[in-house]
């Protein structure tokens, strides 16, 4: 039986953009509906006094995939800059990543001799060959210093949980560096897109039709019945109406303040490394577009447990929740008329250019290329 769509898109965030802009380049009908009132997922962006606000907080591009970086530029133009947050820890500030600059402001090593001198001392003391949780992992990586002045309080306020309680892949994003450079990420590839992320979205969703305010699990049955196939972006538990559970996320609240000063903080992020600081960073928007508007626009990041009011920010991917994931994902294998991606379909701690590498790998297997 033809139906009116060949393809439903639940959420517009970057997965399920690209799906449907592939799909429909492929002359295929989508639909998109998304349950919150606008587009973009949490890629989208507000303007606050001309600043392009990220509203459900900092995303900074970066790849080192010259495809994935020749695809998004096709939507928008990318600035140069680099990502380079500062980190306050006891009354003192450090740059980030851990870098020679960083081992300068903690020990007053000038060399990286003199730096590897002191970390591998450290990680003899302290490290393990095959570390098993994140503290171990750090400890191993960096030592104990750095492990204590910027990392074990900050990810126990970012998670909620002990750092012995957490998987050691999630440090491992954070390169280590024996050179005075302070770009936090090692990508070949980096900027925010010269217009803000809506450009993006906004190419991407060009001429399909969107709807939002739609929230697929009110009227299921309905939505099932319009489209030959679904792309499914929500929460992967959700799909299964939780019958092996639940699946534990990490969720943020954003509190954002307009400013009268035109540079509140001289950087685009500022991390607050103590335990009694309730929030993790502060954002100031406007240095990521290098603006020089008359004001400013600042958010402070809190963690805060998630309740399934909330939104679902980070998967928590330990061994029990992953266990719970896998039943389900074996579920998803099963069904031929739903492709699942996206962070919370996919149940992982994805960075953007990651996402539109999934969906791009999807799109290939099912247009068979
Ligand atoms: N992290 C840390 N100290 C910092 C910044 C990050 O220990 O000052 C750790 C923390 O465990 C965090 C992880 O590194 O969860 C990843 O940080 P990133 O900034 O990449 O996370 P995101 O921007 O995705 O929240």
């Amino acid at each position: 039986m033809k139906k009116e769509y060949d393809y439903l898109i639940v959420g517009s965030g970057l997965f399920g953009s690209v799906f449907a802009h592939e799909a429909t380049k492929r002359g295929k009908k989508c639909l998109v509906i998304d349950k919150r009132n606008h587009l973009g997922g949490n890629v989208y962006c507000e303007n606050v006094e001309g600043i392009n606000v990220h509203k459900y907080g900092a995303h900074i591009f970066h790849t080192n995939d010259e495809t994935i970086w020749n695809y998004v530029n096709q939507f928008a133009k990318f600035n140069h800059y680099v990502n380079s947050p500062t980190a306050l820890s006891k009354g003192k500030l450090y740059n980030l990543p851990f870098n020679m600059n960083t081992f300068y402001q903690l020990w007053g090593t000038k060399t990286p001799q003199e730096a590897h001198d002191k970390i591998n001392k450290q990680i003899e003391e302290y490290g393990t060959n095959n570390p098993k949780n994140l503290e171990e992992q750090a400890l191993s990586l960096v030592g104990k210093d750095i492990y204590e002045a910027l990392i074990k309080e900050y990810t126990e306020k970012q998670w909620g949980r002990k750092t012995t309680e957490l998987p050691a892949f999630i440090i491992k994003r954070l390169p280590v560096r024996f050179t005075f450079n302070n770009n936090y990420f090692n990508d070949k590839y980096q900027g925010i897109p010269v217009g803000g992320y809506n450009k993006i979205i906004n190419g991407l969703l060009e001429n399909i039709e969107c709807k939002t305010n739609i929230d697929y699990f009110q009227n299921r049955e309905h939505y099932d019945s319009i489209a030959h196939k679904t792309v499914f972006t929500g929460k992967i538990d959700e799909f299964f109406n939780f019958e092996h559970g639940m699946l534990e996320y990490r969720s943020l609240r954003f509190e954002n303040e307009i400013l009268d000063t035109d540079n509140f903080q001289g950087n685009a992020v500022v991390n607050y490394n103590d335990a009694e600081v309730p929030y993790t960073r502060i954002i100031e928007h406007k240095h990521f577009e290098f603006g020089n508007q008359k004001k400013t626009v600042i958010t402070r990041e809190y963690p805060e447990n998630w309740t399934p009011e909330k939104e679902a920010y980070y998967p928590i991917n330990d061994e029990k929740n992953q266990q719970i994931f896998n039943i389900y994902q074996k579920m998803a294998e099963k069904i031929n008329n739903t492709i699942f991606g996206g962070r919370l379909a996919e149940y992982k701690y994805y960075d953007m250019h990651q996402i539109i590498g999934s969906a791009l790998m999807h799109v290939k297997k099912e247009f068979k290329e």
